[in-house]
């Protein structure tokens, strides 16, 4: 398999010719970030991903996390280095607030570092990624003494932070939950329960680990209104600030896995281990939702980043190995197998998917940077409003095509592609918990359509539509693009009709919201990833017109977005009659017959 090459022409592409990169920032008053400064990021960090954290991905997953008798966990070899390296360099404190020591860079700034280092090393950033959506939570919900003591650790990267929610019977129903915080005298809280499934819940790479757990005081309220977050240190802080005494936080197993071999994922105990309240008593889930909302964009980052390393893999191996005649055949025994027209239907639909959610997942990234950091209040309301809508499709549609990729890619390889000596089986199995964690993807899809379209009244959808509309209003005339554009718009009005119809049939039966939600989150990402296409078929088509010294990197755009028209898109008519199809056909037989 080849080493891993960050796509920088790609990377450039995006930045400044479709998304915008400097005037965005500009237009944040972030002046500074200037091209100047991407490119000296995306140049180091591209070196960093491809140099210190690649090669240590194949034996991360090969000998993977080890729990010793005493509890301490163990990651993989070069994981604790590397790490060091990510702190040393700065490249950890990349986004963090300048107040607590970081360099305040606009998140999606953080989200190409992001993109890198997954695709280098899924497991080994999953050390610090939840530290990121840690820092955004404390400084949004913390008291000011917590922001004092923590913060500058978790944003230079020395301290490490987790989210930890899940219980074995409360997992997507959080509301079951039956860690306890008891207050006590002083304002603390005695964490005391079991949670398990928790992402870096203990590890080597830092010397303390804040844990930012879920749990209800005796008399909250019952279910999900019940729930309250609390700050609870691996090592309590001494009067230095330094990690000192512990505190009743253990870690009583590490799962073996399907994938992300080199993650620990850790069963932990609390054992009456001293916690403060962040926010307010029973608001946990607001708090945590801060995190989430971050972390679910984050996940289809993750989702696209795998498919990334997968692609490049297909494209090397199948330009390599040789099997059969092609129609282009020069006459050796046997041609490059990236000659036959199946072995080209897969490495397009890898290269369609991977280009057009990258665009998306970088839009949706840089209205994460509008929302926070506009300082037009309407331009922050649009940006959150659009990234409340996207975060789900990223989330859902992202990772659920990051499995077909993968997959695609082991098909490329063949039997080779099968066995471990590729390596690229590993992007497969590490890709699939992008569409169980953060929220299963059902639960993203009705947090689509249930809680954005149809718990707004439809108007995050008019946002959407809006968008998408506008965009095909302003490129309806002529030029390459044109075909594109006259599809998106269609399929804008068959989106909008669909949408307008399961909002009336959910009125009548919860069951109908249920039962169209995955198939809306699918058509809802098939229209989008035909937005990006549409979008940037646009920018390359007025490229060729003005004449460009790399007119073939633009013409591949051009015939990869008829690629995505043609063969990708047509499912999203598939998802549509799935739609019309209502919920009957789902709901009709008793759980009782379903094994005749
Ligand atoms: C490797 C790994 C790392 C993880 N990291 C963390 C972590 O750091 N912190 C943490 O707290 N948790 C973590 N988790 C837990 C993860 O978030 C949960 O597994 C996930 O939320 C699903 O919960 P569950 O496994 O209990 O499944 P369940 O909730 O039992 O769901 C099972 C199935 O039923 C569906 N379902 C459930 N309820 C509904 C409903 N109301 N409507 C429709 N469908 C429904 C789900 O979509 C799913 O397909 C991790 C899990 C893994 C495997």
């Amino acid at each position: 398999m080849p080493a891993y090459k960050v796509p920088l022409r790609e990377y450039r592409y995006l930045l400044y010719e479709v998304l915008g990169a400097e005037a965005h920032y500009r237009a944040l008053g972030r002046s500074d970030v200037n091209l100047e400064l991407i490119e000296s990021v995306l140049e180091g960090a591209a070196r960093f991903a491809e140099d210190i954290i690649a090669p240590t991905n194949e034996p991360g997953d090969r000998v993977g996390v080890r729990r010793t008798d005493d509890g301490r966990v163990i990651s993989p070899p070069g994981f604790v280095a590397a790490y060091r390296q990510f702190v040393e360099d700065g490249w950890a404190a990349l986004c963090g607030p300048t107040e607590a020591g970081g360099q305040g860079l606009p998140e999606s700034i953080g989200g190409v570092l992001g993109e890198m280092l997954v695709s280098a090393n899924m497991s080994w950033k999953l050390y610090s990624g939840l530290t990121d959506s840690a820092v955004l939570a404390l400084d949004r919900h913390g008291s000011e003494e917590m922001r004092r003591v923590y913060l500058p650790k978790l944003v230079s990267g020395v301290w490490s932070g987790t989210m930890v929610l899940t219980e074995p019977h409360a997992g997507t129903d959080l509301g079951l939950m039956r860690t306890r915080a008891e207050p006590q005298e002083d304002g603390s809280y005695r964490v005391t329960g079991t949670k398990i499934f928790i992402t870096s819940g203990e590890h080597d790479l830092t010397s303390n680990i804040v844990h930012l757990v879920l749990a209800k005081l005796p008399d909250a309220p019952a279910g999900s209104r019940g729930i309250s977050m609390f700050l609870v240190p691996k090592l309590l802080p001494d009067a230095a600030g330094e990690p000192g005494e512990t505190n009743g936080v253990s870690c009583a197993s590490v799962e073996h896995k399907l994938g992300i071999h080199g993650s620990a994922t850790c069963v932990m105990n609390f054992d009456g281990s001293r916690g403060w309240l962040i926010g307010e008593v029973n608001g946990g889930l607001k708090c945590m939702f801060t995190m989430m909302n971050h972390a679910r964009l984050w996940v289809g980052l993750q989702g696209l980043a795998q498919c990334e390393r997968a692609l490049q893999a297909s494209l090397a191996y199948a330009l390599e190995r040789r099997q059969g005649r092609t129609s282009a055949s020069s006459g050796a025994p046997a041609d490059p197998i990236i000659g036959h027209p199946d072995v080209r239907r897969m490495l397009l639909t890898q290269k369609s998917l991977v280009e057009g959610a990258r665009a998306l997942i970088w839009f949706a990234a840089q209205r994460m940077d509008g929302a926070l950091h506009h300082p037009d209040a309407a331009t922050r309301a649009e940006a959150a409003d659009l990234l409340a809508v996207l975060t789900p499709v990223v989330k859902g549609f992202v990772t659920g095509m990051s499995l077909e990729c993968t997959s695609e890619a082991i098909q490329v390889h063949g039997g080779h592609g099968y066995v471990r000596e590729t390596g690229v089986e590993q992007f497969f199995r590490d890709a699939r918990i992008t569409m169980i964690y953060e929220g299963a993807n059902g639960i993203q899809a009705l947090d689509l359509l249930g809680r954005k379209v149809l718990g707004t009244g439809g108007a995050l959808a008019r946002r959407l539509g809006g968008l998408i509309g506008g965009f095909c209003e302003r490129h309806a005339g002529g030029g390459e693009q044109a075909e594109f554009v006259a599809r998106l718009a269609g399929l804008l009005k068959e989106w909008t009709v669909a949408t307008e119809e399961v909002a009336r049939r959910a009125a009548r039966s919860p069951d109908e919201t249920g039962a169209a939600a995955m198939d809306y989150l699918q058509l809802t990402g098939y229209l989008c990833l035909a937005w990006s296409w549409a979008w940037m078929a646009t920018v390359s088509a007025a490229a060729l017109r003005t004449g460009t010294a790399e007119a073939a990197f633009h013409r591949a755009k051009l015939a990869t977005a008829r690629f995505y028209f043609q063969r990708i898109l047509p499912r999203a008519e598939a998802h549509l009659d799935a739609i019309g199809a209502g919920a009957r056909s789902l709901m009709e037989i008793p759980p009782d017959q379903f094994a005749f």
